[in-house]
């Protein structure tokens, strides 16, 4: 919504991942396993990934869907940033309670291709599972699984909430209710990216 709205690349290291992994690549494999039992793949090759993003399409403005998610992730991101002479603009929080997580999980569709996300319940795609944008096809991911859930959940508490801290140092961090639905969500993220956008 973020790219098709303002224009601005968007990337998530676990999009990648599930590209590299579905095309049988060397990094596909090596990483398949990590995702589908919900561990994190390895520092070292998550800032490879990120690194050779930025430098292929970072010049004008740059969004991360799920990076970063260590300390040593977001240390590595501001020796990027800093390197490009950018700063980071906004850091966002997404608060969501564990029912919510379960909710989406158990009815989350993404397509294949571009990454479109939507729900089972959704009554356009219910009958006929295929993206708007690129008429991909729409899926389950094999890591929305209850059980691997709760791996996702404590990789998320040691290793990525102290990241809240982290940013909250810098002065760029906004928390947002994420349990709301998705207008609500995004209007909130859209005034936060219009307050930061040189008018
Ligand atoms: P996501 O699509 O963001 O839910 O990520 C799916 C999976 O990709 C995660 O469960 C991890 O195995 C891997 N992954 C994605 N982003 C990262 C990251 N920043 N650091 C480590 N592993 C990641």
């Amino acid at each position: 919504m973020i790219t098709r709205h303002f224009g601005i690349p968007v990337t998530s290291p676990g999009a990648i991942l599930r590209r590299e992994r579905d095309l049988g690549t060397a990094l596909g494999q090596e990483t398949a396993e990590a995702l589908r039992s919900g561990g994190l793949v390895s520092d070292k090759i998550i800032i490879e990934l990120i690194e050779d993003w930025l430098r292929l399409h970072g010049g004008h403005g740059f969004v991360f869907d799920g990076f970063p998610r260590t300390l040593l992730q977001a240390e590595s991101l501001m020796s990027m940033s800093t390197k490009l002479r950018t700063a980071l603009d906004l850091v966002i929080w997404l608060e969501v309670s564990e029912e919510t997580v379960r909710d989406r999980i158990t009815g989350r569709l993404q397509c294949g291709e571009c990454g479109f996300t939507t729900s089972s319940s959704s009554a356009q795609f219910a009958n006929r599972p295929v993206c708007p944008y690129c008429d991909g096809r729409l899926e389950r991911r094999n890591d929305d699984d209850l059980g691997v859930l709760q791996t996702r959940l404590q990789e998320f508490r040691t290793k990525t909430e102290p990241l809240g801290a982290f940013y909250k140092k810098v002065s760029v961090l906004h928390r947002i209710d994420g349990n709301r639905d998705r207008d609500a969500v995004f209007s909130e993220i859209s005034r936060l990216i219009e307050d930061k956008t040189p008018k």
